[in-house]
């Protein structure tokens, strides 16, 4: 057998994947993250830091650690962030600690930031997996943003010029996923994730103790 099966290399648990998902507002990217850290093992989303506002129904510590700017400035005076963006007028990062725990456990960690986060995850760990979400058509987004209450025409506007500036970034990402059907794209996110998972080197790591009893046998010369 020509495969090296070295023991050394299956002391530490294998590292968890960093995905990385970005999508204009109104392109369905919480909810379908949602329903797929539901459906996939071993996946979780990390729980960013933000100085907007709580909306209705979030849950802090939950949704986000809602801080204030003080406490933001704070965090990246002390480092603590892995990555930090200026977003729609408002503080938002993720904190490097908490995912380097939860990658070193062995657990895929998702990120939802945008294309500047983004670019600084890539940065730093050129092996993070990039997904861009967009929606259907440009119809579907107008409606999707203006489904969320009454907003004048104008903070509707603002919203799609937002979504446009979020969308020109689709291309510095790995792969990109339309919402169109809703069960398709999770499918989608899904097969992302569990491919990833079947890299040699995440499985090599993963399952050494089984390649070394499965290569241990006397075999024949091929
Ligand atoms: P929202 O306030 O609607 O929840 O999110 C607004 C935008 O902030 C979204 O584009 C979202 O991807 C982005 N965002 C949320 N958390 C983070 C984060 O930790 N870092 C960065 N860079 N962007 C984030």
């Amino acid at each position: 057998m020509s495969q090296d099966v070295d023991s050394r290399q299956y002391d530490h648990p294998a590292r968890g994947t960093l995905f990385i998902v970005s999508a204009p507002s109104g392109a369905g990217k919480t909810s379908l993250v949602r329903a797929l850290v539901e459906r996939v093992e071993r996946l979780g989303v990390s729980v960013s830091h933000t100085t907007r506002n709580m909306r209705p129904g979030e849950v802090d510590g939950v949704n986000y650690h809602f801080v204030s700017e003080a406490e933001f400035e704070a965090m990246i005076g002390r480092g603590e962030f892995f990555e930090h963006a200026w977003v729609f007028d408002r503080h938002y990062g993720t904190s490097r600690p908490e995912v380097e725990k939860r990658l070193a456990a062995g657990e895929d960690v998702i990120l939802e930031i945008d294309w500047q986060g983004a670019r600084q995850v890539r940065e730093q760990m050129p092996e993070a997996v990039s997904i861009f979400i967009l929606p259907p058509s440009r119809a579907a987004l107008r409606e999707r943003l203006s489904n969320r209450g009454q907003d004048t025409p104008d903070i509707i506007e603002r919203r799609m010029r937002d979504a446009v500036s979020e969308m020109i970034h689709y291309d510095e990402y790995d792969a990109l996923i339309i919402n169109d059907d809703f069960a398709i794209a999770v499918d989608e996110l899904e097969h992302l994730i569990r491919a990833e998972r079947t890299r040699l080197t995440r499985v090599r790591a993963q399952h050494g103790p089984l390649l070394a009893e499965l290569l241990s046998a006397d075999e024949p010369d091929r």
